[in-house]
């Protein structure tokens, strides 16, 4: 194509999706460039923190004391709808927390790995269209420039230019209500802002004011629920606008002013009909929208991602089996749906009206019960997703989520081994991995050695108690999910060749 260079994977967007991605593909050695509409990063922070699946996969790629550094732990079980439990007993993670992390800190963290790992990223380049070919990608840059790329993933937010130019459908419903959200300058003392905070939310439950933002005297985080839906969204409120709304709803604006930041979200709820179009995929808020309710938004794309990055990688790579690629939509599009119906069932709960106001009271009562705290914990915090990949058995595709060994399809929490080091320290890397329990160590992944690493150790308890592993060896992607538990080396090998295609003889297949 008129001698420019294609590149392996071009990346549309620069968020928490999209850098993560770059990170996640630059692991394996596929050439990256992002392409950030943006100048600039914004400074600004929309999502506030980390669920514990999102811990976990810092951990896993080694970069939780980063976001360790800069953060503040919480422990709140059961975060639904208004209502708030404490942490459950004995969630299946070795990470029983959320971090508060400003989005704007997450972004940062996750670009300066993506720069040390060798992604390329450009910002103030914007995408304007793009056409696909049988051999790969050609964008168009807002201001005329051309780019070719084998592969392209659009994780450019909402209202995604690649969506659009894919003519992908993205059903679901138009916002309701609207949210005006900002961080703004006050003058009203401290002791009088809680006193209204508590009586407001009392019934009115999409209002809040957070003074000392993100470790910023006197700037406060304040949200308060629009008169009406805007047209256009993307045209921020007016100071003007946003304190007659918090004088409508609190009866005073707290003498906000200077604001650092002003901006309006809506309960709209959408997503993508698919998640892959031939050589161009979709991730993040690309491809589903909701209400934030639960904080889930950007811990949804980060995990979209990391679910995309190894599979895209092998596709790049040229040892994808058939259907790697595939089983990114198979698997992401349900988790997706599932938080989106989490919210809708949220934002019912958040009404003022009597009826919600009875649901959050009943709520309230249930979440008492460990059992039910600790579902809508691993719900929200995306500990408890299971993708459905058979029953670990090559040749079994129809094996459903009820079929095989419980462990199978789910991540395994980090754990303790028998040599002093501990899992996830082992899943830096991003290659796959065989645990292998077994008496010496008598399996083997020679052949896909250039792939998977294996690991001979056993698992021992920790202060989070018994693992709960009852295998001798365990297969993991390199996700973290299990895809082959037992001690059958025919049934391993089969495994081993549905996840990471034929093997590879000679110096790299047997390092
Ligand atoms: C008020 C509010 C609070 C929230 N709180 C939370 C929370 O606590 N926890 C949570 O998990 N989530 C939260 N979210 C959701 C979270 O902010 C989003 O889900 C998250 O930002 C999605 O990340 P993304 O990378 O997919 O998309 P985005 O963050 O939207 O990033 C997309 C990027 O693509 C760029 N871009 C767009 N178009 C183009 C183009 N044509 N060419 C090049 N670049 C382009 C944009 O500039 C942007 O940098 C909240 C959202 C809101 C509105």
């Amino acid at each position: 194509m008129d001698g420019r260079s294609t590149v392996d994977v071009i990346v549309v967007g620069g968020g928490p999706t999209g850098l993560m991605l770059a990170c996640e593909l630059r692991l394996h050695g596929v050439g990256v460039v992002v392409l950030e509409r943006l100048a600039e990063r914004t400074a600004e922070s929309r999502g506030r923190g980390l669920h514990a699946r999102s811990v976990e996969i810092m951990d896993q790629r080694g970069l939780l004391e980063r976001f360790l550094a800069v953060s503040e732990k919480f422990r709140v079980g059961g975060l639904f709808g208004g209502v708030m439990a404490a942490w459950p007993d004995g969630m299946d993670t070795a990470h029983p927390y959320g971090l508060a992390t400003p989005q704007a800190v997450t972004e940062r963290l996750l670009e300066e790995r993506a720069r040390e790992l060798g992604a390329e990223i450009r910002c103030g380049h914007e995408v304007a269209g793009l056409e696909q070919d049988a051999d790969g990608v050609d964008v168009e840059l807002a201001d005329g420039t051309r780019l070719r790329s084998r592969y392209l993933v659009g994780c450019d937010g909402g209202r995604s230019t690649v969506r659009k130019a894919l003519g992908v459908g993205f059903p679901g419903e138009p916002a309701t209500v609207e949210t005006l959200i900002g961080d703004l300058e006050f003058t009203e003392d401290r002791a009088k802002v809680a006193e209204v905070v508590e009586r407001v939310r009392r019934t009115e439950l999409r209002f809040g004011v957070a003074p000392d933002i993100d470790g910023r005297a006197g700037v406060a985080r304040m949200i308060v629920p629009a008169d009406g839906v805007a047209e256009d969204r993307s045209t921020p409120p007016t100071l003007e606008e946003f304190r007659a709304r918090l004088r409508a709803v609190a009866g005073t604006d707290f003498g906000a002013h200077s604001p650092h930041w002003l901006s309006r979200f809506g309960d709209a709820t959408r997503q993508a009909e698919r998640y892959r179009v031939g050589r161009v995929l979709l991730a993040g808020d690309a491809a589903h929208i909701h209400p934030p309710t639960g904080g889930q938004g950007l811990n949804l794309g980060v995990q979209d991602a990391f679910n995309l990055g190894w599979k895209l990688a092998a596709e790049v790579d040229g040892w994808a089996p058939e259907g790697l690629l595939d089983s990114y939509h198979a698997e992401r599009h349900p988790v997706g749906a599932r938080v989106l119906t989490n919210t809708r069932a949220q934002m019912t709960l958040l009404g003022a009206a009597p009826g919600p106001t009875a649901l959050r009271e009943l709520l309230t009562r249930l979440m008492e019960f460990d059992e039910v705290n600790r579902y809508i914990t691993g719900m929200i915090t995306a500990v408890d997703v299971r993708y459905d990949v058979g029953a670990g058995r090559a040749g079994d595709q129809d094996g459903g989520q009820d079929s095989g060994h419980e462990l199978l399809g789910r991540r395994l929490r980090d754990v303790p081994l028998s040599d002093g080091r501990r899992l996830y320290g082992l899943m830096h890397t991003g290659r796959g991995l065989l645990l292998d329990r077994t008496d010496g160590g008598r399996l083997s992944v020679d052949g896909w050695a250039d792939r998977v690493d294996h690991v001979v150790a056993d698992i021992v308890d920790d202060e989070d108690g018994d693992p709960g592993v009852d295998v001798p060896a365990l297969l993991l992607r390199p996700d973290g999910h299990v895809v082959w538990v037992g001690e059958d080396r025919q049934e391993l090998e089969a495994a081993l060749t549905r996840w990471w295609g034929t093997p590879r003889w000679g110096e790299a297949g047997e390092r």
